[in-house]
């Protein structure tokens, strides 16, 4: 799995759960994963519609221009980046003060803006300026949007 440049056509898929193997730390997941048969808008979005190829699941995907999507995907960058110097800032400030309770509440707001940045880099690696529109969210009765498989090109 691998993410593709922006390119006119969507690079990322729509993945179709095949099974789920419950493991001691982490559930595998195994992916059907297909190419999604759209193209982007000349401008602004578009919402498809567009039908699993596996199961003919109904699925409603907003599929961004190329202008817009490489937007959205300066936006998250610069949002992981503030993030993490916020925790980063929060850290070292917290190692420096000498008030307890301002210790802890620094250290408080490094957790809080290490994962606010982990979760906008998550959404970061299948930004592709397609998003899910229904059903909500990008997790849903077994399809998300997922990038293909490595081809070895
Ligand atoms: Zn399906």
């Amino acid at each position: 799995m691998s993410r593709r440049p922006l390119g006119p056509h969507p690079g990322i898929g729509y993945g179709h759960l095949v099974s789920t193997t419950p493991g001691a730390f982490v559930t595998k997941r195994e992916w059907l994963v297909h190419p999604l048969p759209v193209e982007r808008p000349e401008q602004g979005r578009q919402d498809r519609q567009v039908g699993c190829a596996t199961c003919d699941r109904k699925m409603t995907v907003r599929v961004s221009s190329l202008e817009r999507a490489r937007r959205r995907q300066q936006v998250l960058r610069m949002l992981v980046v503030a993030g993490a110097a916020v925790a980063v800032l929060c850290g070292l400030s917290a190692g420096v003060t000498d008030g307890e309770g301002l210790r802890l509440a620094l250290l408080f707001g490094m957790v809080i803006a290490a994962v606010v940045a982990f979760n906008f880099f998550m959404r970061l690696r299948l930004e592709d300026g397609v998003t899910m529109r229904w059903p909500t969210l990008t997790r849903m009765h077994g399809h998300m949007l997922r990038w293909p498989p490595d081809t070895g090109g």
